[in-house]
């Protein structure tokens, strides 16, 4: 079969790989100069880096497993985390269930209700149970109201803004059941992945792999439409860099594009598939990488809960992964999750740094601002579709009602949250349809 795939991300190229390797011939068309999507990578200083942060967990079976079969095993390291919480202007341990217990901000009792509602989330793997209700309602209730506002609120609206407390117990659920399974035991220290060398090289190996089942990978190369014959798709018109318009002919083809690109580029789809795909909003995420010629924090993953901050997160990424694949420069990302009209994502690189820098001072009073060496500025749009209760109703098919078209997307990763594994999952997933449906 020649089938035609549209997005070079990780779903589109795992869905790739696994077609190759049963002998049909794909094509790729991604739009970027680059491979990788989301999780797609630039220079510094001499090392390639995430434009966003990305790590593994020990539950990321579906990567982890593709990781070894492209022979990329090797370079598949395993960290411990090392994983606070600002709050009061005061960085907190906040990896482990003693750390919990040992933050101070809230009373004894607290801490001991917050610890063992935890434990119970990290054991519950029944997440229907929560679809019809909000992450605030569910927390208040069990989690008490101060634990709530100290704790889960801040996180909730600096990741969600105005949607906060619209987003599905289920999706808390995820993040909180899958993050215990990177610990072999409850009380083990967490430990993250990282292929050493950036996600790059797992987007690399699998084109090479491609290229040599047959298949090819087009990178500049823009769909603008999903061309029908009879009611059945047939083929994707794509223009290139130079401006060259074509159209290439399939038997099958997926699409791994955000829903709305979805709906322009395959107008015709009827309702209410389309209701469906309108119907899940997405954030974009919206990163400052700082480039520091020493350390800011002594932590990995710093959550902000503290809505004054103007980012939600701190990730200093040379407290991961050793500085001197990065020149000896200490690489810092500040994070949020804007809407496309939100301030912040509008604002220009230059006013985004002098809106953050004087936070810096706050997390580490001896920063400076001449430790900054660099910066890079990074908007990555449909980042995170919004969950909301009742979710699963809204997931719309990977086939869609045309002959020959099928769907995979983010918005279709559920109970978990989105990350590469699922997309690696999701990829296979679709590939396999494809066959079967065609065997
Ligand atoms: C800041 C940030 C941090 C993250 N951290 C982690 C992490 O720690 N661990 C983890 O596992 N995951 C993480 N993720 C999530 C992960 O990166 C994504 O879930 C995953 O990469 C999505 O892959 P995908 O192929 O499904 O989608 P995408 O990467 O979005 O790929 C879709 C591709 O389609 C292309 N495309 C769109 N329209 C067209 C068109 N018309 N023609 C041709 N091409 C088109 C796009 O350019 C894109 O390359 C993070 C994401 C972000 C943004």
């Amino acid at each position: 079969m020649n089938i035609g795939i549209i997005g070079a991300g990780a779903l589109g190229l795992s869905a790739a790989y696994e077609l190759g390797l049963k002998g049909h011939k794909v094509k790729v068309f991604e739009r970027s100069p680059f491979l990788g999507g989301q999780a797609s990578t630039f220079e510094v200083g001499g090392g390639r880096l995430e434009k966003g942060y990305h790590h593994l967990f020990r539950s990321d079976k579906d990567i982890i497993g593709l990781i070894q079969d492209i022979g990329l095993g090797h370079q598949l390291k395993w960290i411990e985390s090392k994983v606070g919480i600002f709050h009061g202007d005061k960085i907190w341990d906040f990896a482990s269930p003693k750390d919990l217990l040992s933050f101070k901000p809230l009373g004894l009792l607290d801490r001991v209700r917050l610890g063992l509602v935890t434990l119970y989330l990290q054991k519950s793997s029944n997440w229907k149970k929560w679809e019809g209700v909000t992450a605030r309602e569910w927390l208040e209730k069990h989690v008490g109201s101060k634990p709530y506002r100290v704790v889960w609120e801040p996180m909730l609206k600096g990741k969600f803004g105005k949607y906060y407390d619209q987003v599905c117990m289920t999706w808390l659920w995820g993040k909180i059941y899958l993050r215990v399974a990177s610990r072999e035991r409850i009380w083990d220290k967490e430990k993250l992945g990282y292929p050493i060398g950036s996600f790059d090289e797992i987007f690399e190996r699998l084109e090479s792999k491609i290229g040599d089942m047959g298949g090819q990978v087009h990178l500049n190369s823009t769909i603008n439409k999903i061309t029908l014959e009879g009611g059945r798709a047939t083929g994707l018109a794509y223009e290139d860099l130079s401006g060259t318009n074509g159209i290439n002919f399939f038997d099958a083809i997926i699409s791994t594009t955000p829903s709305y690109v979805f709906t322009k580029i395959a107008p015709f789809l009827p309702e209410p598939y389309k209701a469906k795909l309108d119907s899940v909003t997405y954030l974009s995420a919206l990163v400052l990488i700082l480039v520091l010629d020493r350390p800011l924090t002594k932590k990995y993953w710093l959550n902000i809960a503290d809505r004054s901050v103007p980012f939600v997160g701190l990730i200093e990424h040379t407290n991961f992964i050793d500085p001197s694949l990065y020149g000896g420069k200490h690489i810092v990302y500040l994070t949020n999750y804007p809407t496309t009209d939100d301030p912040l994502y509008l604002m220009s690189p230059e006013e985004l740094l002098e809106k953050y820098l004087p936070y810096l001072t706050r997390i580490n009073p001896e920063f400076s601002r001449d430790w900054v060496k660099e910066y890079h500025h990074h908007r990555v749009d449909a980042a995170q579709p919004i969950i909301g209760v009742n979710y699963s109703n809204r997931i719309p098919d990977i086939r869609t009602p045309i002959p020959n078209l099928y769907l995979a997307n983010t918005t279709q990763i559920y109970p978990e949250d989105r990350g590469t594994n699922y997309s690696v999952r999701l990829g296979r997933q679709v590939a396999r349809m494809v066959m079967g449906d065609y065997a």
